[in-house]
């Protein structure tokens, strides 16, 4: 090679990685992607309210708004110019106002649109991000929230609770705000149920609240049911004593309140019992798996490994288990838990807290392993009427759409995979996985 042409071919490749680094996706890989519409595997979406009604108040059985005030990641918060991306995706706002200017125009194109939509806003949503399917982490659905676009996910922490949980409620700032939701919860369950007061055996309480709550939940929809237990516990629910966990239920059923130690060991036991029962009834369970939410929330306590001894319980491989959130960061442990047969995660929250880079590099580490595995999620939910779960919709969507086109077209730049399988493994992720995972039977 001469000087003359080993500089053109030094030119050429600089230029070439040059390219490369502005081209991170392939484009026409980018647009199949765009084109998929996805099922959503975990978000909050909120009731169409008309002008003047009452608030929604089912959309959580944890709301936050009682814990002290905490910090959010960066993406998420209001300066984030990605939300005013959102808004003008969604309803057109094309202001360069800052302030009050800015929330009045976003405020009369929301309304507008709020108006226009009725209660098919929330589909309207869906269809602005190219959602074809949501899973609804709700108390209950209601009108304009119904299958097969907004499928229920019904939360049963509260079965765990039957006890009085002052004590456990005192551990911080933030657990005294959430405990008592999960009694007020459990009584609207047995309100449901025709129950006034507690069963007084640990099997009488299983028979006639736990097992009848399940069943309407599936009576009513719910493909799945959730866990919100991180932020009230560690997730270690370790192997159940069920002489312990009757005795302690006996013992203060009529009243009383147990050590930690005592209720414990009756929610490690419950814990099982539901998870066993919603497979039997055809759910899967949602677990919360993430490093926040909450100034005093308890993140060794939701690190993904701590759910091992129960994931290893072969008694609750009938169900399947959908780690929510990836357990992000901790990504490495949530890794090693897809390889049980049951267990499945999702992208959800960290579609929203993370830039598309990011989340590529963990999509790519996962999907290497296991393809089959790995959700689209949103997370969305309502924050704040300048990002509410319309916005976080849209924003995590697009977010997992980069991020895969990003993980699949660097697989395929290194010869892992050709251009199929990358669509293949494109659909899998942005929908056939949640297909999978909640038994969905789609035409
Ligand atoms: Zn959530």
């Amino acid at each position: 090679m001469t000087r003359r042409t080993l500089v053109v071919a030094l030119c050429a490749s600089l230029l070439g990685r040059a390219a490369l680094a502005q081209t991170p996706v392939d484009s026409s890989l980018a647009a199949y992607i765009d084109g998929i519409t996805a099922i959503d595997s975990h978000a909050h979406p909120m009731l169409p309210i008309p002008a003047g009604a009452p608030p929604d108040t089912d959309f959580d059985a944890l709301p936050l708004d009682g814990v002290p005030p905490f910090p959010l990641q960066a993406r998420l918060r209001p300066d984030n110019p990605e939300w005013r991306d959102a808004h003008r995706a969604l309803y057109g706002v094309t202001s360069t106002d800052t302030g009050a200017a800015y929330r009045d125009a976003l405020a009369s194109a929301q309304r507008s649109v709020a108006q226009r939509e009725g209660t098919h806003f929330p589909d309207w949503v869906l269809d602005r991000s190219g959602i074809d399917e949501m899973m609804a982490n709700r108390i209950a659905l209601g009108p304009g929230l119904s299958p097969p676009r907004f499928r229920w996910v019904a939360f049963d922490d509260a079965l765990m609770l039957p006890l009085d949980t002052r004590a456990e409620a005192s551990r911080t700032p933030d657990t005294r705000s959430l405990y008592p939701k999960e009694t007020t919860l459990l009584r609207r369950y047995m309100h449901d149920l025709g129950l006034r007061a507690l069963p007084a055996s640990l099997e009488a309480y299983v028979a006639r609240v736990v097992a009848p709550t399940l069943e309407r939940q599936r009576a009513g929809g719910a493909v799945s049911i959730k866990f919100e237990a991180a932020y009230l516990r560690p997730l270690d629910f370790d192997d159940p004593d069920p002489v312990l966990a009757r005795r302690v239920y006996a013992r203060y059923v009529s009243g009383g309140t147990p050590t930690h130690a005592e209720y414990k060991a009756l929610e490690d036991y419950l814990f099982r019992v539901i998870v066993r029962q919603a497979g039997r009834d055809g759910m899967s369970v949602q677990i919360h798996c993430l490093e926040t939410y909450g100034g005093f929330y308890d993140a060794a306590g939701s690190a993904p490994h701590l759910l091992e001894p129960a994931l290893d319980d072969s008694t609750l491989r009938g169900t399947t288990i959908i780690l929510i959130h990836g357990g992000w960061p901790l990504i490495d442990e949530t890794q090693t838990l897809l390889a049980k047969p049951n267990v499945y995660t999702d992208i959800s929250a960290m579609t929203l807290i993370l830039e598309p880079a990011e989340l590529a590099r963990v999509l790519r580490q996962w999907l290497g392993e296991w393809p089959d595995k790995v959700l689209f999620g949103t997370d969305a939910f309502d924050d704040a009427p300048a990002y509410g779960w319309a916005e976080s919709a849209w924003l995590g969507t697009r977010t997992a759409r980069r991020a895969l086109a990003m993980a699949l077209t660097g697989m395929m730049r290194d010869d892992e995979i050709d251009r199929t399988r990358a669509e293949q493994l494109a659909r899998m992720v942005m929908r056939d996985n949640a297909v999978a995972a909640y038994h969905l039977h789609l035409n």
